[in-house]
């Protein structure tokens, strides 16, 4: 095969979606049925919960990418960060335990993102204490985007931590079945239009219902599942080629000028 020839059957891939199923680690039956999921959806699951570790054991088993769930404190004071979490009062010592305590309760973990976070990611400084922990244990950042203020993912960059943030959330606790395939269908217009797309959803029994019939079908929608470490690689390739391109109009703009 010529250079161009891989060139071309590299652009041919189709488009991909990665799934990100949160909040694993209190119920046993829901993180079984997402452990079981066909295809390589990543289990996101909440450290120092009654079943996370044994549920990250059968989900590294079973194939899937595991992703620390790590708590993070929220605007509304009806949900806590507890112990385990990062939170405003975390000293920088307190957010290194977090991460420390977390891939110890979480075995097999590649990246991590946030359960809840709306007040604390938009704090630079204790986002940048997290992504300097992050980068020194090789672990990838996913912003769940709990925030529109999310400082997260321009942190992680700054410590040169691999990160992407979710496009869509794929479901609600009280969504339908039909709710649930339009926001897939959403996903995947995404994906098609960027390249790729990334989707959060949880262990609903309707989302799991969803899921257990649509992800055999993607090749049938022209799309393919990919993990959430491929899907923050083709992210990066395709910044790189816009880079590229850019400074490639600059140089023959230059050339063009007197
Ligand atoms: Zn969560």
């Amino acid at each position: 095969m010529t250079g161009l020839t891989a060139l071309n059957s590299v652009q041919a891939a189709p488009p991909a979606i990665a799934i990100i199923i949160d909040d694993l680690g209190y119920r046993y039956a829901e993180g079984q049925r997402a452990a079981t999921l066909p295809g390589r959806v990543a289990c996101a699951v909440i450290p120092n919960t009654p079943h996370g570790t044994p549920m990250a054991e059968m989900a590294h088993a079973r194939g899937k990418e595991v992703l620390l769930h790590l708590p993070m404190q929220s605007l509304d004071p009806e949900r806590p960060v507890g112990n385990e979490g990062i939170a405003l009062n975390t000293t920088r010592v307190g957010v290194t335990e977090a991460l420390r305590n977390g891939i110890r309760s979480i075995p097999h973990v590649a990246g991590v993102n946030n359960h809840m976070g709306s007040l604390i990611t938009r704090h630079p400084g204790h986002m940048t204490w997290l992504m300097k922990d992050l980068q020194q244990n090789n672990l990838f950042f996913v912003d769940s985007v709990t925030t529109a203020s999310s400082v997260a993912l321009s942190m992680a960059r700054e410590q040169g931590v691999r990160a992407t943030q979710r496009d869509i959330f794929i479901d609600s606790e009280e969504a339908t079945e039909s709710q649930i395939i339009q926001r897939l269908e959403t996903l995947y217009a995404l994906a098609r239009r960027q390249g790729q797309a990334l989707g959060i959803a949880h262990p609903y029994p309707a989302t799991m219902t969803v899921l257990e019939r649509e992800l055999p079908r993607l090749a049938q929608h022209g799309l393919r599942l990919v993990t959430v470490q491929e899907l923050i690689g083709l992210r990066e390739n395709a910044a790189k080629e816009n880079a590229d391109l850019a400074s490639a109009k600059l140089d023959s703009s230059s050339f063009a000028a007197p």
